[in-house]
């Protein structure tokens, strides 16, 4: 029988995380919207809200050590500086946007797939000098319209216009962006995209110094509000199978109710994987039975407890329930077929090992598997966990490749 797949609530999060850019955006519009009845000391604060959020995300982004998002928020902030500076006069505003409006969208595409490679490293300072010759160059074109006579100051009632070819940039870095969200389903596309979209909004604006700021002050929110997700990410997830991590595990614990069944998955002869086709091959047999285990139902939450071992917590479930669709999962795994690509293959042809007997790169996990349920004997969720554990150990010497109670 295959199992259900069901999403878990790990998505539900992601969902949420994914809207935040564009509520963002729409509280932005609510501001914006409000700009023209701001006393002075609403737009003097809001003049300087871009500079401090930007200057959180910098802090942010090289505590968490995340390039992408520490050049991003250095980008904007360069664009928001130079469009300050080319406000005084309109040939020169004109000029500043037509300049970043083209290298925004370009520019952002970079970031989005650049690797990470640090800041404060050489690969850094390339960035760093890469985009420093774009401003300086977009300074240097700003600055010769400076001496344009004839142009005055541009009237607030006229949106900025954007270029045709920025404007086609834009849809391009936009289209790009969401079909490698839809592909790869990464939160890093849908930031980048809200990015494109308030910067394209505040160009427009960009000769309203409050809705310039409002905006410009969003992308930085968004970038911050990312920060936080992905060091969330770091603490409450594990890198390697994406399954919830042992922290996210212990602190679940505390807070289950009084029916639950816990259970404890090992995977069988683990060491004679790693020892037999490498650590690599032994890395993708975790994630396959990861991601088999997180698909058991949308009422069970599977986590990495240590090693090859994992942890499940079924939330207001029975023993019966349970133990039939732990015997669901046993058969699954017995009955993926782990095939090995020829490129991780050892040199030497793998001797013969029950449970993995392999020969043509074909490698047959099992696991085993202890459950508990939450009785009035056992008083905390440990001694559950506990309980869980004795009864791996009895599937173990019972033979492997079973469930037991
Ligand atoms: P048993 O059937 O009794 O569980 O035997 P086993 O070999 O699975 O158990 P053992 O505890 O002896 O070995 C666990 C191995 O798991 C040892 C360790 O090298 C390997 N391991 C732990 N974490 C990882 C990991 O993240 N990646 C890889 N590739 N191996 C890991
Ligand atoms: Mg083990
Ligand atoms: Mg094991």
């Amino acid at each position: 029988m295959e199992l259900s797949i069901e999403r878990n609530d790990g998505c539900m999060r992601k969902i949420m995380a994914g809207l935040i850019p564009f509520a963002v955006i729409l509280l932005a519009w609510m501001t914006a919207s409000q700009a023209a009845s701001f006393n002075d000391a609403v737009n003097s604060v809001m003049l300087v809200l871009p500079f401090v959020i930007a200057i959180l995300s910098i802090f942010m982004s090289i505590w968490y050590k995340n390039s992408r998002f520490f050049f991003l928020t250095v980008f904007i902030l360069l664009s928001y500086i130079i469009l300050k500076i080319a406000s005084s006069k309109e040939a020169m505003l004109i000029e500043a946007v037509t300049e970043i409006s083209i290298l925004i969208p370009i520019n952002m595409i970079w970031l989005a797939f650049i690797n990470e490679r640090g800041i404060i490293t050489s690969y850094g300072a390339n960035k760093a000098i890469l985009i420093g010759l774009q401003f300086v160059w977009v300074l240097i074109n700003i600055l010769r319209k400076s001496d344009d006579l004839t142009s005055g100051m541009l009237s607030p009632d006229h949106a900025m216009a954007i270029p045709a070819p920025a404007i086609i940039l834009y849809i391009l870095a936009i289209g790009f962006l969401l079909i490698n969200y839809i592909l790869k389903g990464q939160y890093i596309y849908v930031v980048f995209i809200s990015v494109l979209i308030t910067t394209y909004i505040s160009l427009h604006f960009a000769h309203r110094p409050v809705i310039l700021a409002v905006f410009t002050g969003s992308v930085f929110i968004v970038v911050v509000s990312a920060l936080f997700e992905v060091s969330y990410s770091l603490a409450f997830y594990d890198t390697l199978t994406g399954v919830l991590s042992r922290r996210a595990f212990e602190q679940e614990l505390d807070r289950l109710g009084k029916q639950y069944c816990i259970a404890m998955v090992d995977i069988d002869h683990f060491k004679r994987v790693n020892d037999t086709y490498g650590h690599d091959v032994g890395d993708e047999v975790l994630k396959m039975v990861a991601s088999i285990l997180n698909k058991i139902s949308y009422r069970a939450r599977t986590f990495r407890y240590g090693g090859e071992e994992f942890a499940i917590i079924f939330q207001g479930q029975r023993m019966s329930e349970v133990m039939a669709l732990l015997e669901r999962v046993r058969k699954a795994v017995e009955r993926r077929p782990f095939i090995i690509r020829s490129d991780s293959r050892p040199e030497k042809k793998p001797e013969k090992i029950t449970g993995y007997s392999g020969g043509k790169g074909r490698i047959n996990v099992t696991v085993s598997i202890g459950v508990a349920q939450k009785t009035e004997s056992l008083k905390t969720a440990l001694d559950v966990v506990k309980k869980a554990d004795e009864a791996l150990y009895r599937a173990k010497s019972g033979g492997r490749n079973r469930v037991s109670k």
